[in-house]
């Protein structure tokens, strides 16, 4: 399980790099991979020009785009739904392999399409990544929770036995839980 600024860990490790797929700051740049994205068209785009890896902007609500309707992960999930304030990663890279996006995010400064929910096959290990987390009030969204409940019982068994709760955020709406309940 990778989250938020796990991410931003261990810039020079390289098993690391590739269980997380993607990540940034601590001077990654093109020498760590692709930066990976969804163009306009939905299109994966693996950008290999030279720049930074890792930015965001203020924090805002933005809404979660579902890409993988099979996923155990995501399936049943609506297809677009708002998360709570968080920070919005952009320009993530890294070796991105075996690799699959099952959702993004739109960013305001880019104007592309990021990579919000992985999972990537590491040997025999199954990896779930979300750079999503960066406060008490963005891990408080269901949407959130869910995904980092479902991640983690996918990562440990392969399988998703944990239901779309009825309080789940919709493309219109957040929804959180205060912590502890
Ligand atoms: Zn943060």
């Amino acid at each position: 399980m990778v989250i938020h600024a796990a991410d931003n860990s261990f810039p020079d490790w390289v098993a690391y790099n590739e269980m997380i797929g993607l990540g940034g700051w601590g001077g990654r740049n093109e020498k760590s991979g692709p930066y990976v994205y969804f163009d306009r068209q939905g299109k994966l785009v693996r950008d290999e020009s030279p720049g930074n890896g890792g930015n965001h902007g203020p924090q805002i609500e933005f809404p979660i785009i579902v890409r993988d309707r099979e996923h155990p992960i995501v399936q049943g999930m609506p297809l677009e739904w708002l998360h709570a304030k968080d920070e919005l990663y952009d320009k993530l890279r890294g070796p991105a392999q075996n690799m699959q996006i099952l959702a993004t995010a739109e960013s305001q400064i880019t104007g592309r399409h990021e990579p919000m929910l992985m999972t990537i096959q590491y040997g025999e290990g199954r990896v779930f990544h979300t750079p999503m987390g960066h406060a008490e009030y963005s891990q408080e969204c269901v949407g959130f929770i869910t995904c980092l409940l479902r991640g983690t019982e996918w990562a440990a068994t392969g399988k998703v036995t944990i239901e779309i709760p009825a309080d789940f955020p919709t493309a219109e709406k957040t929804s959180s839980r205060a912590a502890g309940k």
